[in-house]
């Protein structure tokens, strides 16, 4: 994940300032010069780190840290706050017109990754309550088209296309706007041309695209993998087309987030959203707040929250809580949680938004829930019988070998599957027991 090497990096800086009741000026001095190289370091604008320090300093004198009872969390505090506000300092949200259609438009350079994030903004606007279509206007790159029904199929949403050669990206996105009344289609997505590097003709056609279908809202994608020049080419795009937001792609890679650290400081644009893995559902709205809290490593209970609510399904939650209050908790219980767990990503991903854990993090790759383990689990319960799955206390030595046989499993995983299920649901009894058998949150295995 980007921003994991500046994460450390700050972490040292503070460390120095921790444990002290009273810290002096020299220690800030210090603390802020290491702030300052981290921020060199994650390739942050020169002018934007100096500044930036410069202003915590500020703070730091004015509040008066050094009489305060605990002087590194002040300066913890006041990093925060401005980290907060170079990322934008609060939500920026998309316009979504009252009067349908909403129309959006991406732009950016070849291979920012503005086909796929076009898929992605559509599955996101469709949980919100709205009806997209995607409209591939870059006639150009051998494939884009394709591209762009392949994602439109994937995810279920309708693309305009018009493959006639020599078909002219202005007239497809104003008929494909024309069309979206036809279609009931409320938000129009289009997906334009990109180049390697910014030129004139892209930019002439762009501007076209856009005096023909007046967008709402114009948004650049950028690859944060490609750090400063990210800035450089948001720069040039808002000042050649006008762009109303940024969307940040691949900052689940090793990009050093030098880019989502400069880009509001240096053309102005807020960040919208970012892409943080290749497939649909990679997507996440950007919240300054939660993004400097990760930085920090102070945890990010918010989007933690909402990932729970989103991967649980709360109805299967309150039976499954009723069941473990009556002891009823069965092997056909125990597959749903599992599945339940994975739904939240790499365990990894989860710690991160845990205060304090971002160091240990790495420490836990090796015991991520993967796919391939729950399939398994899968495959064994699901080779066993009703009755079984209801009261595993009857599996003996013939019926284990059949299930490992019918799973395609060994006798060793079955009995493996049964020793954690009956672990996790000793679990369980300790904590009605604790919870004096009211019920409640269902406890994960
Ligand atoms: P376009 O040329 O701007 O339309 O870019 P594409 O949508 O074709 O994306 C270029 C490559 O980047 C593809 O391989 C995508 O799968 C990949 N990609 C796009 N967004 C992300 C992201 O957020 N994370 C990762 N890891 N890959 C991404």
């Amino acid at each position: 994940m980007a921003f994991d090497s500046l994460s450390e990096k700050l972490q040292e800086a503070f460390q120095s300032l921790k444990g002290k009741g009273k810290i002096t000026e020299d220690d800030v001095n210090l603390a802020l010069r290491q702030v300052r190289t981290a921020l060199l370091e994650a390739d942050v604008n020169f002018m934007v780190a100096k500044d930036f320090v410069k202003s915590i300093k500020e703070k730091a004198l004015g509040e008066e840290v050094f009489g305060s009872l605990n002087p590194a969390q002040t300066v913890i505090k006041i990093v925060n706050d401005e980290l907060t506000a170079l990322l934008g300092g609060t939500q920026s949200r998309i316009m979504i017109s009252s009067k349908p259609p909403t129309i959006i438009m991406l732009v950016g350079l070849q291979g920012a990754g503005k086909t796929t994030t076009a898929g992605k903004l559509a599955v996101y606007l469709r949980k919100q309550g709205k009806h997209p279509m995607l409209v591939a206007a870059d006639v150009y790159r051998p494939a884009a088209i394709t591209q762009l029904q392949v994602v439109g199929k994937q995810i279920d949403i309708p693309v305009f296309a018009d493959e006639t050669p020599g078909a002219n990206p202005v007239d497809i996105a104003r008929r494909a706007v024309e069309q979206s009344t036809h279609m009931l289609k409320d938000v129009v997505i289009i997906d334009t041309a990109g180049r390697l590097a910014i030129d004139e003709v892209l930019m002439d056609e762009l501007s076209n695209i856009k005096a023909a279908v007046r967008p709402h809202e114009i948004l650049l994608v950028v690859d944060s993998m490609i750090g400063q020049d990210a800035v450089t080419t948001a720069q040039t795009f808002n000042e050649k087309l006008g762009v109303d937001g940024v969307i940040l792609t691949k900052l689940d890679g090793d990009a050093r987030g030098g880019a989502a650290l400069s880009i509001k400081a240096v053309t102005g644009l807020p960040i919208k959203f970012t892409g943080v893995s290749e497939k649909m559902d990679g997507f996440d709205v950007f919240y300054p707040d939660r993004m400097a809290s990760r930085i920090l490593d102070l945890g990010d209970f918010k989007t933690l929250i909402e990932n729970v609510q989103g991967a649980i399904d709360e109805e299967e939650a309150r039976e499954m809580a009723k069941k473990m209050a009556k002891n009823n908790f069965t092997l056909d219980d125990f597959l749903k949680q599992m599945n339940q767990v994975r739904k939240l990503g790499p365990l990894q991903n989860i710690i991160g938004m845990l205060p304090g854990m971002g160091q240990i993090k790495d420490q836990l790759k090796d015991l991520d829930l993967n796919s391939k383990e729950v399939r398994r689990i899968e495959a064994i319960i699901t080779s066993m019988t009703a009755a079984e799955r209801e009261n595993p206390s009857i599996l003996n030595g013939s019926r284990r070998k059949r299930i490992a046989m019918g799973s395609g499993t060994q006798v060793q995983d079955v009995n493996r599957l049964l020793k954690q299920f009956e672990e996790a649901r000793k679990m369980m009894k300790r904590m009605q027991g604790l919870r004096g058998g009211k019920g409640g949150f269902p406890g994960m295995p």
